[in-house]
């Protein structure tokens, strides 16, 4: 590895490579706790060139290598597998390259957080529209893209992260640079569409996880943010999720092109109220489920018709509507003002335990059938919560659908998962406590893949697990991994995902 350190050195400096013990472990991780990968060596490249040179090298070495953005993924997608690879660092490359007023197109690094590219189109009156991830202070654009991501804010209007995408510019496995989209034509000088010069080939990166290619720039539709807004919170009736489904598909009905809806079912209000991360639930006098709405609105006339749209649509399902005020508990309005906010809190609910989430994209008229299974699912796993429990003194808590977000067409991203202890407690590791973790949220995915979901952040431990439930078919199943082979002939890129390893191929 000496020899390899040396070479890499060279095309970035010693100033944006190491394979000290302290650094190698700080990215060791993604924010769950079971799942570790300790790297040889971290690299930080400052643009396609050297991430090229770095490619080429790994390839002519065999050393796996994975790319890594905020480092945000929940499950595993940004650390190497079996202690053994080279990290690729994208944070370097957070520039914004060209921002595009007449054709509302703006060209960044891949490594620029969602907040920090939000910040800056704010100046101009602009958006991204979804503003990507919950975890966007910190996520990448390159992140979000490869995982089609979807929360902070705006997903209800406009769709995942990737609705969004213009082109490309994808650095190769073997090191070749090419860009898509308008930018396919090497004569175009400026990104401004997706489709045509040929086949949708960015499509291909789009939820890759990172096992086709490195994404180094992005070009996005950037869209004026409209001058008025209105949000409000309602608190749903006792049968929540079904009052919550159906409201939701009346909003899509009616055509109302809310900017958020999103369900909070009753244990995280509860849970939220009492562990003081959303002390506007504490007032509240009946802790039950909660949906909110956000519209924007180019005119006031226009944003009070929505509005009255959709308070006929809550009010009809015997919702109470909250004050508009924070205070209030008007938690849209809070969510509205704070993007990327609301699942940085969530996953701090519960004090001294860490979320194991099987985030997915369901349509909406399955959504209290799934709450249902999934709550059946954890009566089934009661034994080795409490196990947990015993050894820890903290009780497993399950949040069997929340939050639960209205993306686009009639979808939802369903968020479901448990609040679980670390196996380091008061000074003892207890390795049963990791083994049981990792049972306990693989029977989980595997639950709720069997319902049809779709998983969208597939990462280390889904990507595998659809394999090997032979939940895609062989014929699917055969295209992914020559579309890997052609590509990346040697499984140089995040090799082990979706169990494309090179072994046996
Ligand atoms: C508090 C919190 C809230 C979250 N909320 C949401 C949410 O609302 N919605 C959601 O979808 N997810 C959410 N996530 C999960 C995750 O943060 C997002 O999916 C995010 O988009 C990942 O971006 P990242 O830059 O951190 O990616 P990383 O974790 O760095 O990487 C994710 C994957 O993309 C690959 N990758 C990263 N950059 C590149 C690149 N430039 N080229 C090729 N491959 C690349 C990696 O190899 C990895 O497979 C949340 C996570 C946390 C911790």
């Amino acid at each position: 590895m000496t020899e390899v350190f040396q070479k890499l050195k060279k095309i970035v400096t010693e100033k944006y490579i190491s394979d000290s013990i302290y650094v190698r472990h700080a990215y060791s991780r993604n924010v769950n706790p079971v799942l570790q990968g300790v790297p040889d060596i971290v690299i930080r490249p400052k643009d396609a060139q050297e991430i090229s040179e770095i490619l080429k090298i790994a390839n002519e070495e065999n050393i796996p290598i994975v790319p890594r953005g905020g480092g945000c993924c929940e499950w595993g997608g940004s650390i190497v597998e079996n202690d053994t690879g080279i990290i690729l660092d994208m944070k370097r490359m957070n520039n914004v390259i060209n921002l595009d007023q007449d054709n509302l197109v703006v060209t960044v690094g891949a490594g620029i957080a969602w907040g920090a590219l939000n910040n800056y189109l704010s100046q101009f009156g602009l958006y991204t529209g979804c503003l990507g991830p919950g975890s966007g202070l910190t996520a990448s654009v390159g992140g979000g893209i490869s995982h089609h991501s979807v929360g902070a804010g705006g997903c209800a209007k406009y769709g995942a992260c990737t609705n969004q995408l213009v082109s490309l510019e994808v650095v190769l496995p073997t090191g070749d640079i090419i860009e898509t989209g308008s930018q396919a034509n090497k004569f175009s000088k400026v990104p401004f569409n997706r489709f045509g010069n040929g086949p949708d080939l960015a499509g291909l990166f789009c939820g890759d996880n990172g096992i086709y290619g490195v994404k180094t720039q992005v070009s996005l539709k950037v869209f004026p943010r409209p001058p008025f807004a209105a949000y409000k919170t309602f608190v749903l009736p006792r049968k929540d999720t079904e009052a919550a489904s159906q409201i939701m598909m009346e909003i899509r009905r009616k055509g109302i092109d809310v900017f958020d809806t999103i369900f909070i079912p009753q244990l995280v209000v509860v849970l939220g109220a009492q562990e003081g991360m959303f002390p506007l639930w504490k007032q509240l006098k009946r802790k039950r489920g909660i949906l909110f709405y956000s519209i924007e609105a180019n005119s006031e006339i226009e944003l009070n018709e929505r509005v009255k749209q959709l308070d006929e649509i809550f009010l009809s399902k015997k919702t109470e509507e909250l004050g508009p005020e924070i205070s209030d508990g008007n938690f849209a309005k809070w969510q509205y003002e704070n993007p990327w906010h609301l699942y940085h809190n969530l996953w701090g609910i519960q004090p001294a335990c860490e979320p194991f989430t099987a985030e997915c994209f369901t349509p909406l008229n399955t959504l209290p059938e799934l709450v249902a299974d999934t709550m059946a699912w954890e009566n089934e796993c009661k034994e080795d919560m409490q196990k947990i429990g015993e050894l820890t003194g903290n009780r497993i808590v399950m949040s069997s659908a929340g939050p639960v977000a209205l993306i686009d067409g009639n979808n939802v991203e369903y968020t479901v998962g448990f609040n679980t202890s670390h196996s380091y407690h008061e000074g003892t590791t207890h390795e049963i406590i990791d083994e049981l973790n990792l049972k306990l949220w693989k029977s989980l995915l595997i639950r709720t893949y069997k319902q049809g979901v779709q998983y969208y952040m597939c990462g280390s431990v889904p990507s595998k697990l659809m394999v090997e439930i032979g939940a895609y078919s062989q014929e699917y199943n055969n295209l992914l991994k020559s579309i890997k082979k052609t590509l990346d002939p040697n499984f140089i890129l995040s090799r082990g995902k979706f169990n494309l390893t090179g072994e046996m191929e």
